[in-house]
Formats: structure tokens, C-alpha cells, sequence
């Protein structure tokens, strides 16, 4: 029984597993659990309250990151519950999605706690995604790639409309969670790693370690799409992609300069550029698309050392530990 397009799935019954990797990003998910209030903000108001820590550079590409992040959780959240789970019919994906929609509650959560806690505008940060055009412009273009799949008309059935819903799951989880997310995550981290803000950093690492795990769901479902359907994934369509990919690259480089215009200490803002592309690179690669840019990471320690600090704050400043596996995968 293929994964969409198929109108005998029984949507009730999971057993037996058709898509195990479905059921086993649902476990990881599970392992992974948090909650923002474990995180303490004690250190990032201090920060944020005195004139002599942070910058104002600094600080605006803190702001600008709430203000993108604050939206763009709960417009994926949108498209997942409203868009994709409708079409998405095998019962181990749909346990997926629920999971996933959960934490999408839990980074919405994680906002409105850094909001709360810093004593933030909330008019200001959740109306950056209108007034600040480098964020608009990223939250309208996936909107505008994912249209047509909040039609309440909308089905999956031929050729021409699994395309649409390809797009869809191209626009979400490649795009806004494994493109634009991603220069957001290293400003915040690097700002970490110079000791600044180190409670948001730390929900950040949390969220990234959530959102990897989206990715690789959803790129599973999109290689499963085109494995079951591969008339779909003819030249031209991949053309198109590639290209709604490489306009999203420089819509998060715009993004990048705009919120963090003079770099940060050792960071100059091509760095940050150069970051979005070497992601990228690794995104087009794992669905089967030409790879673009042969930009090698300029920030290894993405990858590398936080998932050390991470055992390490587990340890130090969890409350409850609800880790059950050692699901601590990065991207
Ligand atoms: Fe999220
Ligand atoms: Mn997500």
C-alpha cells in the first residue's frame, strides 16, 4: 500500500509497519522530550538586562531570531496538522506527524518562555514577520510554495498533484525546517559558545535536535514519494526544485546579513552564508537532487561539539531526566 494516493490504507490500523522509519523517528522523537522550563533564563536576564554584556549587534540578532522563530514554529505546525497529515494516510507516518505537531507545540512554548522571561515586546517579536522584510519574505515564500495543499479541494490523486504535495514537503521540511532555520541556529550557537545568552542557546540546541529529526522524516516521506511514484521526479520537476532551493539560499543569506550585519566576534556574515550552503548541499544530496554549491563547512563545531555539551547539561541542569535513548542525532 503506497504511502499517498492510496484509498484501501485503513488509517487505524499501524500493524503491521509498512514504513519502519517512520515508527522509529517517532521513538527518537520520543527520547528526546524537554521542556523549555528546564532550561534556566537566571544568566540570559542578567545578560540581557545589563549595558556592558551584549552588544548591539548582538542583540539584534537575537531579536531578529525570536522574531523569526516565534512565527515560523506555528506555520509549521499549520502546515503539518492542516496540510500534510490530511494526505499523509499511512498510520505510522500520521503517529509521526502527531509527535512532530507536539513539538512544534513545545518550540511554540519555548518562545513565548524566552518572551516571558526577557520581558520582550510581544507586539514587536511577533509582528517581525510582517515588519521585518528579510523575515516576510522567507515565511512568504513558503507559503506561496505550499498554497494550493491547504485547498480544502485538494487531493493527491495524479500525476500534477502529487507534484503540488512534493513542493509542499520540499517547502516545509527541506526548506523552512532544514534551510531557514539554519542560520538562525548558528548565530544563536555561536553566541553561546562566547558565553552569551547561553539559556537560549541551550533551548536552541534543543530544538535543533528536534528539527533534524523533521528533516529526515520528512525527507523519508519525499524519497518514499518518488520511489513510488517515479514518473513524478522527471527532470524538469527536479529543475524546478533545485531552483526553489537556490532562491531559499539567498533569501536566508539576505536573512543572515540582515540580522547579523557586522558578524560576530571571529564570524564575519559570509561565514554564516557559507554555512547556509553547506547545509544545503547536504539536504539536495539526501533527496536526490544535483548538488549545487561544493561549500565545505566553515563552522564544524555545529555538529560536533554540542551534542558533548548536550550529555553534559543533561547531567547538570535537567530536573527530570526523560532521556531515554541515546537519540542524539545532529544535522
Ligand atoms: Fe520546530
Ligand atoms: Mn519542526
Amino acid at each position: 500500500m503506497p504511502i499517498i494516493n492510496s484509498v484501501k490504507t485503513d488509517p487505524n490500523k499501524i500493524l503491521p509497519i509498512r514504513y519502519p522509519w517512520a515508527r522509529e523517528h517517532y521513538k527518537a522523537g520520543v527520547a528526546n522530550n524537554w521542556v523549555p522550563e528546564e532550561v534556566s533564563m537566571q544568566r540570559d536576564v542578567e545578560q540581557w538586562k545589563s549595558t556592558s554584556v551584549l552588544s548591539a549587534t548582538e542583540r539584534r540578532l537575537i531579536l531578529w531570531n525570536l522574531g523569526f522563530f516565534s512565527t515560523a514554529e506555528s506555520l509549521t505546525a499549520n502546515n503539518i496538522v492542516l496540510a500534510v497529515y490530511n494526505h499523509l494516510t499511512a498510520p505510522e507516518a500520521r503517529q509521526y506527524l502527531l509527535r512532530q505537531a507536539f513539538e512544534e507545540a513545545i518550540h511554540t512554548d519555548t518562545f513565548i518562555y524566552c518572551c516571558d522571561t526577557l520581558g520582550l515586546d510581544p507586539d514587536e517579536i511577533y509582528n517581525m514577520y510582517q515588519t521585518i522584510p528579510s523575515i516576510r519574505d522567507k515565511d512568504d515564500f513558503v507559503v506561496e510554495i505550499t498554497r494550493s495543499v491547504f485547498d480544502p479541494g485538494f487531493s493527491t490523486e495524479g500525476m500534477e498533484n502529487t507534484r503540488l504535495f512534493l513542493r509542499d514537503l520540499v517547502g516545509f521540511y527541506v526548506i523552512m525546517e532544514g534551510i531557514f532555520f539554519y542560520a538562525g541556529f548558528a548565530m544563536i550557537l555561536a553566541l553561546k559558545r562566547q558565553n552569551k545568552m547561553v539559556g537560549i542557546g541551550e533551548q536552541f540546541e534543543f530544538i535543533m535536535r528536534d528539527e533534524s529529526l523533521h528533516l529526515a522524516f520528512g525527507c523519508d516521506v519525499i524519497n518514499t514519494i518518488r520511489a513510488e511514484n517515479p514518473d513524478v521526479w522527471s527532470r524538469e520537476f527536479q529543475e524546478e526544485l533545485v531552483t526553489l532551493i537556490r532562491r531559499a539560499v539567498e533569501l536566508e543569506k539576505r536573512y543572515a546579513y540582515d540580522a547579523c550585519p557586522q558578524g560576530l566576534l571571529g564570524i564575519n556574515p559570509e561565514q554564516f552564508c557559507e554555512y547556509v550552503e553547506y547545509i544545503t548541499e547536504r539536504r539536495l544530496d539526501r533527496i536526490g537532487l544535483t548538488k549545487q554549491y561544493g561549500t565545505a563547512n566553515p563552522f564544524p563545531w555545529m555538529s560536533q561539539s554540542t551534542d558533548l555539551s548536550k550529555e553534559k547539561n543533561f547531567f547538570e541542569t535537567r530536573v527530570t531526566e526523560y532521556q531515554t535513548g541515546a537519540a542524539l542525532e545532529w544535522d
